[in-house]
């Protein structure tokens, strides 16, 4: 099972860099069939793995996703976390959730990668010029 084909892959990491042109914080995707334990452990483990806990402002995010488990979780670095808080996280795993439950995959993650985007946009701007793409935009597979 592939989950996402290269055209709907393509429209998600389309959403990624727009998001990151209002803002200097990362968003990352991560997407692997199984998760056997707590998905918000594993995305921990991904975090680090990814190197996602480098960005200069700590501003990354990630949307963590086990498909044929069902199981998904999104994690903000300590630099978001301390602006948005956990009720910021909550609504976007539950408008994911929201998502999921109507089989609108692509949907939910183009979703909240923008919500995300925005919450990132108005605590983190876009820095211009001197703004750096701190890490792939594209889909990683576990
Ligand atoms: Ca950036
Ligand atoms: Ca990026």
């Amino acid at each position: 099972m592939k989950f996402l084909d290269e055209s709907q892959e393509a429209r998600l990491v389309a959403a990624i860099h727009r998001a990151e042109q209002l803002s200097s914080g990362e968003i990352r995707i991560h997407l692997e069939p199984e998760c056997a334990g707590e998905a918000m452990d594993r995305a921990q483990q991904v975090f680090e793995q990814l190197g996602m806990t480098k960005t200069a402002e700590r501003n990354g995010v990630l949307v963590y996703l086990a498909y044929a488990d069902k199981k998904f979780a999104i994690l903000g670095d300590q630099g978001i976390h301390e602006r948005v808080g956990s009720s910021f996280w909550e609504e976007q795993k539950t408008a994911l959730l929201n998502h999921f439950q109507s089989g609108h995959y692509l949907d939910g993650l183009e979703a909240v990668v923008l919500g995300i985007g925005k919450a990132l946009a108005e605590h983190f701007p876009h820095q211009g010029e001197d703004d750096v793409d701190e890490l792939p935009n594209e889909i990683s597979r576990g």
